[in-house]
């Protein structure tokens, strides 16, 4: 099969496009035939060796739809079925995977990091993580959202419990999880404050995704700004993915009892916390990791219902994959990057 690898660590110029050995599902695995992997930074952390315990050589990817193109020994899922990959590979046994709590299982790995991800022609998963992939849900929009918006939707609906009149801040709202965020905070009955690195992109978050108000991080104080938006009241839930960064303006912007629930660390993992507004204020800190099969399945069924855009920026040929990791980088996309094999 034709697939991108990297026999090391390094730039955008280690992905390699080349021929190598299709792999054979084992027992409990399925072989899928990739239609769409989507971009997500976990790839460009993998390939320069900032995350997990990746083998060389690789091939990345945790954002796959296909259709399943034959089963390994005790598997009965039939061939041609379309899916989805839950990207959070899971034990089924620890006592997380038992509360149902898959995403937080104490073996938990992703796919395309402990594993071969789905930057191919095929890919081998485990049958545990397939979710079929509803009729009018395009295979663009399957690979879309099985990562990034499942992760928004995990954070917003799951953990931060956003309801119906809350104010809700949403923090680079052109990226994959930033677009989903601003469609489900709206989905939840919330008004949103949508942040972004550019004008056009924070007219985008308004006009197309349905935030009340936008904000320029670029050239606007964004606690300043939230403070005059919200009559110096604050909002009741940030949705928070940057990191070190951003972390004390996001505290600052909280109303008494909010929450600021954080997903990602893309500017840094350590930040100082003013402990003092933290317990007078009666915040709330939380954490979210990825999201379950039950995440993806409800998120397949709002974008079947025409309740949920998959925003995807582009799509381009899975040859391109170095291309297509350097617009991520240099964060110009607004929603996902695709790559079809
Ligand atoms: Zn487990």
């Amino acid at each position: 099969m034709k697939a991108v690898l990297f026999d090391e660590f390094g730039d955008e110029s280690v992905l390699a496009y080349r021929e190598t050995d299709t792999p054979e599902p084992g027992p409990g695995e399925v072989l899928v035939r990739v239609s769409r992997v989507g971009v997500n930074r976990l790839d460009l952390m993998a390939r320069v060796g900032q995350v997990g315990k990746i083998s060389l050589p690789h091939i990345s990817g945790s954002e796959v739809a296909g259709v399943v193109e034959k089963a390994g020994p005790l598997s009965s899922v039939p061939a041609g079925l379309r899916v989805a990959v839950a990207p959070y590979l899971y034990c089924g046994q620890c006592e997380s995977c038992l509360r149902g709590e898959e995403n937080v299982c104490l073996k938990s790995d992703i796919l395309g990091l402990g594993s071969m991800g789905g930057y191919a022609e095929y890919v081998v998963v485990p049958e545990k993580s397939l979710v079929p992939v509803p009729q009018g849900v395009s295979d663009s929009a399957a690979a879309a959202v099985t990562l990034s918006t499942i992760t928004a939707w995990h954070m917003l609906v799951e953990q931060a419990r956003v309801r119906p009149g809350d104010v809700v801040l949403v923090w680079a709202a052109g990226s994959g999880v930033g677009s989903a965020a601003v469609q489900i905070a709206r989905l939840q009955g919330a008004e949103v404050i949508a942040t972004a690195g550019s004008d056009e992109k924070v007219s985008r978050a308004v006009s197309q995704y349905g935030a009340k108000w936008g904000i320029n991080y670029r050239r606007q104080d964004v606690v300043e700004e939230v403070r005059r938006i919200t009559h110096k009241r604050g909002v009741d839930v940030v949705f928070e993915h940057l990191g070190a960064d951003t972390m004390a303006s996001s505290l600052k912007c909280l109303a008494r009892g909010g929450t600021v629930v954080t997903c990602g660390t893309l500017t840094g993992t350590r930040t100082e916390v003013d402990l003092w507004s933290l317990f007078a204020k009666e915040l709330r800190l939380v954490g979210s990791y990825g999201g379950t099969r039950r995440d993806l399945a409800d998120v397949l069924k709002l974008v079947a219902d025409g309740r949920l855009e998959a925003v995807i920026d582009r799509e381009m040929p899975l040859k391109e994959a170095a291309q297509a990791q350097a617009r991520m980088a240099g964060r110009g996309q607004f929603g996902k990057i695709l790559l079809a094999p």
